[in-house]
């Protein structure tokens, strides 16, 4: 399969007509102003040249604030300038962000003027209670008709979620993934909620309002998610955030934030699947094969895994073994 690789085009929250109770983008980004043209070209060319050799799948991607929230006018300057590209380069396509509530026909009418592939929205909850809290502006059913009509009109729909938002729950999220499945979704992104510098969240963590949930929870919750998608086929482009310098210099006040949070995650599936494996040898050494790919997964993050089980063994080995797929391992005895 061909290497996706996006080209990201970061538009601050210039054009949203409400303010996120946790959002800064500007601390997140670390980018406080529109990109200009020649920005916007230095960056793709940039982009172009450092992608490896080989069969790739590239598409510009401009993410951030909403981008059908610009005007039709600046909507079709940035869209006609990243078109330039793929006409003449291997660029593939272009894929924005934007928020439920800014689709509509009209919207969708001018994206199909342009090669325009995939609509991501920031859907974040499906509880209109959680929704409501955090200032998002939308209700859940706004989502869902919005995700209908990106369908109706043949685009790829991306619907990102939060977990941990003032209101939230596990089972509330449970319930936002599987809403987000029977939406037709095609991927989605997974994001802790975290306090950032200068939002309304801030304050109401200060006042003891909001709690955020600590780096673990965070870390199960993520998992059973991922799960869920994966059974579902709903690609997960993303689990955390990418923090720019500026963000991690400084814009995070509190919340599950780890650098490795994917890593973190996938971890703590194989350790549920080492957890309820019923067939563990009464030995002293074995080693564990698990499939390509999946080794430092099974190993766990910061050999979380293996030092897991090395309380019911001295000695423990993995490799990897070709013949397996997906999360399938096999246990063999090196010492009994
Ligand atoms: S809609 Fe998105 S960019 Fe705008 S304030 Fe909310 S989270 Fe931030």
């Amino acid at each position: 399969m061909a290497k996706h690789f996006n080209i990201p085009v970061f538009l601050p929250e210039l054009a949203c007509p409400f303010q996120c109770s946790y959002c800064n983008q500007a601390a997140i980004s670390g980018i406080k102003r529109m990109p200009g043209a020649m920005e916007v070209k230095q960056l793709i060319e940039r982009n172009l040249h450092s992608f490896p050799k080989g069969e790739k799948e590239v598409e510009i991607a401009f993410f951030g604030g909403n981008f059908t929230g610009l005007s039709p006018g600046l909507q079709r300057e940035y869209l006609s300038l990243a078109e330039e590209y793929v006409a003449t380069t291997e660029i593939k396509g272009i894929r924005l962000s934007t928020r439920p509530d800014y689709i509509s026909k009209p919207v969708l009418d001018l994206l199909k003027e342009f090669t325009v592939t995939t609509i991501e929205l920031g859907a974040q909850s499906l509880d209109d209670e959680v929704l409501a809290l955090s200032g998002r502006g939308h209700t859940a059913a706004q989502v869902l008709s919005a995700a209908a009509l990106i369908r109706d009109y043949g685009f790829r729909l991306g619907l990102q979620m939060m977990i941990g938002l003032p209101g939230d729950n596990f089972e509330k999220s449970i319930y936002t993934a599987e809403t987000i499945i029977a939406a037709g979704a095609d991927e989605t992104r997974i994001y802790p909620c975290l306090v950032i510098r200068d939002t309304a969240l801030e304050k109401e963590f200060n006042s003891g309002k909001f709690h955020v949930s600590d780096l673990q929870t965070a870390v199960t919750w993520v998992a059973q998610l991922l799960l869920r998608f994966e059974r579902a086929g709903v690609r997960v482009i993303r689990i955390g955030l990418h923090p720019s310098e500026d963000f991690s210099t400084g814009g995070l006040v509190a919340g599950p934030f780890h650098p490795s949070l994917k890593e973190m995650v996938l971890s703590e599936i194989w350790k549920s699947l080492f957890d309820e494996y019923p067939d563990w040898p009464a030995a002293s050494e074995i080693l564990v094969k698990v499939p390509q790919g999946q080794l430092n997964f099974a190993v766990g993050y910061a050999a979380s895994n293996k030092k897991h089980l090395l309380s019911r063994f001295n000695h423990i080995g993995f490799t990897t073994d070709a013949s397996l797929q997906h999360r399938q391992f096999r246990v063999e005895v090196v010492k009994c």
